[in-house]
């Protein structure tokens, strides 16, 4: 006995497959809704869209549960909006409130690049000089005796400059080595091996960091360039390297880039971030492509007003200020 549908459950069948091609080939209307979903968070959604940008506080603090869950770039692109629209309240509404600090070491927390975790402490330190020394691994009330740490970033410049022999007696500095050992990280996971490395091989073991080699001939003394430095000695440090080390070094000597120098090594010519406290959402909303005028949750999305229609929506970054 033949089925009695079967040129309907085909029909169907088609008209599925139709259905799944038009769906898959229209681009995702709303990609925010995903990260939502994908968050183990309970009524996540409703809870975004209950935020009302009148108190930075439920902003902030689902900010840090949205922080703590997300290991995908939009995960953390929602927790960075909450932060960052969590500040805004807080600068335009509470100047008083010891939010906004908190709020700079949230988003240090979930940022990768260096500079811009230096830059984030910086500003929590300008909004609350509690702060100020967090981000330099030494906590404010245990800064270095500053003669030791002199030396110790004397001891970091003599090595670059391949002074070995002139390093070493500061590098077996009891003080220096506790301070190095405690704070030296910041060199990297290398940084105190690769620190013993340079001064064993420098200064240049041909010329003697003298650059030429004199050497006596039928006519007489020649100098010819030493072969073994090849006129300039000293470790080969890499970018990464040099920016650690000088990055430590500022930090030993109380962190600010003083010297234009430093700051053009650091930052390689790349444009300056600001560590005022009034730039930080500008800053980031370029930086992120995030507009922190879209306060309000509504149909998966970021949007301006509460009644903003969803096809009016949309999170497009602010014009570069
Ligand atoms: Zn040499």
């Amino acid at each position: 006995m033949t089925h009695p549908y079967p040129a309907f459950l085909r029909a169907l069948a088609a008209f599925t497959a139709t259905m799944a091609l038009l769906a898959s080939s229209q681009p995702d209307p709303q990609p925010v809704l995903s990260v939502v979903d994908k968050l183990a968070i309970p009524d996540l959604d409703a809870r975004l869209e209950a935020l009302v940008p009148d108190d930075p506080e439920p902003f902030f603090l689902l900010g840090e549960e949205v922080a703590d869950e997300a290991d995908s770039p939009d995960g953390l692109r929602l927790a960075r909006h909450l932060y960052i629209v969590a500040y805004e309240i807080e600068r335009e509404q509470h100047r008083g409130r010891p939010l906004a600090p908190s709020i700079c070491l949230a988003l240090r927390r979930i940022e990768r690049v260096e500079d811009a975790r230096a830059w984030l402490s910086a500003i929590a330190g300008a909004l609350d000089p509690r702060y100020a020394a967090r981000d330099w691994s030494i906590p404010a009330d245990d800064q270095p005796d500053w003669r030791t740490a002199l030396k110790a970033a004397e001891m970091l410049g003599l090595v670059r400059a391949g002074e070995g022999l002139r390093a070493l007696p500061l590098r077996d500095d009891p003080q220096v080595v506790a301070l190095l050992e405690r704070y030296g990280s910041n060199l990297g996971p290398t940084g105190l091996t690769r620190i013993d490395t340079m001064i064993r091989r420098w200064p240049c073991p041909e010329c003697h960091n003298e650059r030429s080699v004199r050497r006596p001939t039928d006519r007489g003394n020649q100098t010819r360039l030493c072969n073994t430095c090849l006129g300039n000695p000293g470790p080969e440090l890499s970018p990464a390297e040099l920016r650690a080390h000088l990055l430590l070094e500022s930090r030993l000597l109380k962190g600010a880039r003083r010297s234009w120098s430093a700051q053009t090594a650091l930052d390689d010519a790349a444009p300056l971030l600001d560590p005022d406290p009034d730039a930080l959402a500008p800053q980031l909303a370029v930086r992120y492509d995030l507009d922190p005028s879209l306060r309000y949750w509504r149909g998966g999305r970021w949007v301006a007003a509460p009644d903003q229609p969803q096809s009016e929506s949309h999170d497009s970054p602010p014009p570069v200020p």
